[in-house]
């Protein structure tokens, strides 16, 4: 991936996909479509809605395959991501080595057992050692793991794992609280169950600094 990479989440190698973007006040929108994939996931979704017995072919229904392939390629567009990448395009030499947390992340996801979304908050913090990331990068690597088939709790170890392997910390914490509507949706229909996940590395293994990374992240500062 070149320097250019910096403002999309991945290259496309492939010239029948279409890619354009804009950032809307700090929010990544994203659409690229695969034409031929969209077209053989629309077969499988038609197909679909016939089986469930639907008249797929009714007003309301007849785009409706291709719209679902599209949002699909949408919600997992994180496959093309490289999110090591996403960091390293923008790491600087800096003697900080004070805690640096990002709270408040918009989480996106999919479920890998029934294909639901998950969503929530991540709060995310690091400790320097060395060198510090742009800010904006830290969601772009939440959303780039989020954006794939996943579990809760595997999203967490990567986003943790990806910070300590590329940024090499003086520690990471990644705490995640999501909904699931697979849970709410079916099943046993806990409605406002909440699931929160969380995982650390380094300094954030003593109880003081893991302490103090949870009080900022519960401190309500607006
Ligand atoms: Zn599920």
């Amino acid at each position: 991936m070149s320097n250019t990479s910096d403002k999309s989440i991945g290259l496309m190698d492939d010239k029948t996909q279409k890619f354009t973007e804009e950032e809307n006040e700090g929010y990544l929108k994203i659409d690229r479509y695969n034409e031929d994939k969209i077209a053989t996931i629309a077969t499988h979704y038609k197909d679909i809605l016939f089986q469930i017995g639907e008249n797929p072919e009714r007003e309301g229904l007849h785009k409706t395959p291709e719209r679902v392939a599209k949002a699909l390629q949408f919600l997992t567009h994180g496959y093309d991501a490289d999110p090591e990448q996403i960091l390293r395009s923008a790491m600087f030499k800096e003697e900080y080595s004070q805690m640096v947390v990002v709270k408040d992340i918009e989480v996106f996801s999919m479920c890998e057992h029934h294909m639901l979304p998950f969503f929530g908050k991540a709060h995310i913090a690091y400790i320097p050692n060395g060198h510090i990331v742009g800010l904006s990068k830290i969601p772009r690597v939440v959303d780039a793991f989020a954006r794939r088939l996943q579990v809760q709790e595997r999203l967490t170890n990567e986003i943790r794992d990806c910070i300590q392997k590329t940024l090499n910390p003086a520690g990471v914490a990644v705490v995640i609280e999501c909904k699931h509507l697979c849970m709410s949706m079916r099943g046993i229909q806990k409605q406002n169950s909440v699931t929160t996940t969380s995982a650390f590395t380094g300094e954030f293994a003593q109880d003081k600094t893991r302490a103090e990374f949870l009080r900022l992240i519960t401190a309500n500062l607006h």
